[in-house]
């Protein structure tokens, strides 16, 4: 392993949104929720996570309201444990 020589990470491997990306998506989706059209409570939610390798760009991230957010989290998530379970054996 080499020890000093990563390379600073380009903003869309950043699990940060960057506010430019946040104006597209915002623009994109009218201001509501992608999913069910809803105003309030929007956050932000990368479509694929970030720590499955999904990437902070406009393609990745959408505005869920929160009930949408945490049904999307429940969903990536479980699906990740079972990559886990799967890559295991
Ligand atoms: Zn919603």
């Amino acid at each position: 392993m080499k020890i000093g020589s990563r390379k600073p990470k380009a903003m869309t491997n950043s699990r940060t949104i960057s506010a430019a990306i946040k104006k597209a998506v915002m623009i994109r989706s009218s201001n509501k929720c992608e999913n069910c059209g809803s105003k309030y409570n929007l956050h932000f939610d990368h479509q694929i996570p970030y720590s499955m390798g999904g990437k902070s760009t406009i393609g990745n991230v959408r505005q869920l309201c929160s009930n949408c957010n945490t049904r999307a989290a429940i969903v990536a998530l479980s699906q990740e444990k079972m990559d886990l379970y799967i890559n295991q054996s």
